[in-house]
């Protein structure tokens, strides 16, 4: 049996020289969200907690929402270093002459203000940067996520649109460099955690999922549902399109093809049952019929730190589940019937290859244009299906390819969007 891990010291047993810490430079791409927001917060806590590393917001990246850029370099500020790069991936939100207006003070040098998407990469890649945070929503993710991996850089990896579009080919580069890929997605981080010591490999991989705002809606509920409906997700606070993806159940589909790719396993290795109160993260059964699960709240800080210190637990920001109260743990198969992304996701986790790219584009357009009232939420998985249908599948696509297929996918769903009939309002 092994030995119980001792505490880590609390703030005040901390050692009085602290500038012995070596620092941890932490680029967070997607700053300005619910998992970057969350990710400054873990990375101010460790600062103050960590015995052995300073941790830094070494850069911060925010698309649009530039208060919360400021916020977060304002924070790094008082927490002790201001960040060495800010960077506005879309320029069109702000000039130059208004950024170092606004933003020089908050640098710890002026030329750390950086524009366009070119710098997500660019940031990636430094040589000053320990650990890359990829937080960025969306297919947007992709090539910073991808540059991390190629610099060999621990990569704490949110963004799972990046192994929905190119599983195949990150995993090879994952294999061909030192880079690690880390989970922040609860469910893989849970996974992550359950194998973790484990030298026989896992029999099948049981992804937990809240079942959403419309668990137990009936089929004309759903298909009258408006984006205000959608969006209230019932246990989790977070952005706009993975709360609608939850809705739909696209967002397991999602994790589905995630985790096929990051554990290494087949479609036929991987469950889905419904957990309505998201404190089960996630399972896994072995060889034996044995199965472990990770249990903590819905709290993503929990999943963010881990991916940040693994292997060193530290304490969490994230408050401990309450030993005074019942816990009422649910589990039940899923409804593939009312829920039909499932059952394309594990059909693209199943065929690999251009599957993933045309899926998951096609997926993002109509969020997009559910949310603006021109589809209705029932029109959301029909299209994805419509587009993995329609395509010319290739198994070993470069990602020149994959980026062809993606925006073809996005144009095309819009086109077959424009003639469905009967939109919710026109
Ligand atoms: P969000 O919408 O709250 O934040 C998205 C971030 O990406 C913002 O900083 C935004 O400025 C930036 N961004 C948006 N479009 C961009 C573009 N075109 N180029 C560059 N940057 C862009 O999203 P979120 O909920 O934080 O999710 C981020 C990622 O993490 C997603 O892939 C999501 O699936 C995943 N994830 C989120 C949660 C969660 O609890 N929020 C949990 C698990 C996984
Ligand atoms: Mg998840």
């Amino acid at each position: 049996m092994t030995k119980l891990s001792t505490a880590p010291p609390c703030e005040s047993e901390l050692p009085a020289d602290r500038s012995k810490r070596s620092t941890v430079n932490v680029a967070v791409l997607g700053a300005t969200g619910s998992i970057g927001t969350s990710t400054a917060e873990v990375i101010g806590h460790l600062n103050r907690i960590d015995p052995d590393h300073a941790w830094r917001l070494w850069a911060a990246s925010g698309h649009n929402n530039l208060d919360v850029l400021e916020t977060l370099a304002g924070q790094a500020c008082r927490d002790g270093r201001a960040p060495a790069r800010l960077i506005f991936s879309d320029p069109s939100s702000i000039s130059p002459e208004t950024a170092l207006r606004r933003f020089e003070s908050l640098l710890d040098h002026p030329g750390g203000l950086r524009f366009g998407p070119d710098q997500l990469v660019d940031a990636a890649r430094d040589p000053e940067v320990d650990v890359v945070v990829a937080a960025i929503v969306g297919r947007a993710g992709l090539e910073s996520t991808v540059a991390a991996v190629e610099a060999g850089k621990r990569v704490a990896l949110a963004n799972k649109e990046t192994l929905v579009v190119a599983g195949g080919l990150v995993s090879e580069k994952v294999a061909q460099s030192d880079a690690q890929l880390l989970p922040v997605d609860s469910e893989h981080s849970a996974i992550w955690q359950c194998i973790a010591h484990s030298p026989s490999p896992a029999k099948r991989l049981i992804l937990t999922a809240s079942g959403g705002p419309f668990r137990s809606a009936s089929a004309a509920e759903m298909r009258n549902a408006t984006p205000d409906c959608a969006l209230a997700h019932p246990t989790w606070q977070m952005g706009r399109k993975i709360s609608i993806d939850s809705a739909t159940m696209m967002n397991k589909a999602l994790e589905i093809i995630e985790a096929r790719w990051l554990f290494d396993v087949s479609a036929d290795q991987i469950e889905v049952m419904i957990h309505p109160q998201s404190i089960i993260h996630s399972m896994v059964e072995f060889q034996d019929s044995s199965v472990l699960a990770q249990l903590s709240p819905p709290d993503m800080r929990l999943p963010i730190q881990y991916a940040l210190t693994h292997p060193r637990r530290l304490p969490c920001p994230t408050p401990p589940l309450d030993r005074q109260q019942t816990w009422d743990l649910s589990l039940q198969p899923v409804d593939l019937d009312r829920f039909p992304a499932l059952t394309l996701g594990f059909e693209v986790a199943r065929a690999g290859g251009t599957a993933g790219a045309v899926v998951n584009a096609a997926n993002e357009v109509a969020v997009g244009l559910f949310l603006d009232g021109e589809i209705r939420f029932t029109d959301i998985v029909p299209l994805c299906q419509k587009m993995l249908e329609n395509h010319t599948f290739e198994q070993r696509p470069g990602l020149a390819r994959l980026l062809e297929l993606d925006q073809w996918a996005r144009q095309e769903t819009r086109h077959c969007a424009e003639r469905l009939t009967s939109p919710p309002r026109r």
